[in-house]
């Protein structure tokens, strides 16, 4: 093999507007602070620099968890850790299910040894917590697993009665934050949760590559009374712990620009406030499913259990869905989801996650569509953009 510097161009992957099920648009200081210089791991400056990520994500967990720290890897790889770590061979585990990623909460539980409890509901609704109530009868179950936002559906399930179930059956409440995690309110401490996983390329607006986690006071304790060692060596969270905690120990070369990126993005977030960030998710949500509709298109999920972060609208009749997602990449620059599974081809995915969710972006993304879809010969009522607009306008 020979190599000739011709045949490899610059780097150039283009500009996108990334309003897909993420990864999503990405402010220019995480990019420019991934550019810093890159240190040791264990150099007094980026032990630093990990005490204020560890310090920022708390406060975006809304916790006061000792072990709250960004895994190396994508969210799942957060998923998988939750798992490995708190439940042992032959423990009884509840997953819910309703979607992607719950079914693959399943899959990892089987792989793990766990017994599984799988409690289902239809694809684009909620969990009825009484079918948890009826599963959890009569069991002992470890651990209760949910899924907060369901990026392949667009779902917002409800915690409250979740996490008194999981009191009640002395299990560990888990909650899958990887959509939810910056766009939405999840106070870890305030609504009984245990065990969490994000990921940062969702609403945290930062490159896939980390995922942030916490485990409370109670998740610490059934991890440190395990009678077998974790069958993960990367993931087992006893010996990271000895990293990102007190003793410094070497474990895995920590990912050292993607923690400044991370950081970065965190500091972006505590800049907002929580409070804003939330209402400024809701609000983009509520002017972008106001435009779809006065096209006269509809939502998958039922109004009051849709996600702000992510929209799953039903393709309009004669609307062909690669060719408009095709055109909107290509002549708009615009990135969207198609659906998955059984929804594949029924659904687009819209998302308005962290950076991403503007109110230029809304703007764009109704105009481009409407264009897209007149152009391929498929009926739209007008006034999509005026809709959009009324949201706006009526206060928030
Ligand atoms: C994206 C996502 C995951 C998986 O995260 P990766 O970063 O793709 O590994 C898990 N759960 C939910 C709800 C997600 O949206």
């Amino acid at each position: 093999m020979s190599f000739n510097a011709d045949d490899f161009r610059d780097l150039d992957p283009g500009e996108r507007v990334l309003m897909g099920p993420g990864p999503s648009d990405v402010p220019g200081r995480v990019l420019q602070a991934m550019a810093a210089p890159c240190i040791g791991h264990l150099d007094p400056a980026f032990l630093s620099i990990m005490d204020e990520t560890q310090g920022l994500l708390r406060y975006l967990f809304q916790t006061e968890n000792a072990l709250t720290i960004p895994v190396s890897g994508t969210g799942s790889a957060g998923m998988e850790t939750c798992f490995v770590n708190l439940i042992e061979p032959g423990d009884e585990v509840v997953v819910c299910v309703n979607g992607v990623f719950g079914t693959r909460m399943c899959d990892i539980v089987t792989r793990v040894g766990g017994r599984l409890i799988r409690v289902d509901a239809q694809w684009g609704e909620t969990i009825d917590p009484d079918a948890v109530s009826h599963a959890v009868k009569g069991k002992d179950p470890k651990l209760l697993a949910v899924v907060h936002a369901e990026t392949s559906t667009g779902v917002l399930q409800p915690l409250e009665e979740l996490s008194r179930i999981a009191k009640e059956a002395g299990a560990l409440f888990l909650v899958d934050m990887v959509t939810s995690l910056a766009g939405l309110d999840v106070a870890l401490d305030r609504m009984g949760i245990d065990a969490a996983y994000s990921g940062t390329q969702k609403c945290i607006s930062c490159p896939p590559g980390l995922s942030p986690i916490s485990f409370s006071p109670a998740a610490l304790e059934v991890l440190n009374n395990r009678k077998t060692p974790v069958i993960s060596w990367y993931l087992d969270m006893s010996m990271v712990s000895n990293y990102w905690g007190g003793e410094r120990k070497y474990h895995h070369t920590a990912p050292i620009n993607m923690v400044y990126g991370l950081r970065e993005a965190l500091r972006i977030i505590a800049e907002e406030g929580l409070e804003a960030r939330f209402a400024r998710h809701s609000v983009n949500h509520r002017a972008l499913v106001a435009g779809l509709e006065a096209m006269g298109l509809s939502m998958l999920v039922a109004e009051g259990e849709r996600l702000p972060m992510l929209n799953a609208v039903r393709i309009p009749e004669g609307a062909d869905d690669l060719k408009v997602r095709r055109a909107l990449l290509g002549d708009f620059g615009v990135e969207i989801g198609g659906g998955l599974g059984d929804l594949a081809g029924k659904i687009w995915r819209v998302g308005l996650m962290g950076h991403s969710s503007r109110r230029k972006n809304v703007f764009l993304f109704l105009s481009a569509l409407e264009t897209i879809l007149k152009g391929q010969g498929v009926k739209v009522q007008p006034g999509a953009l005026e809709a959009a607009s009324s949201e706006y306008q009526s206060g928030d």
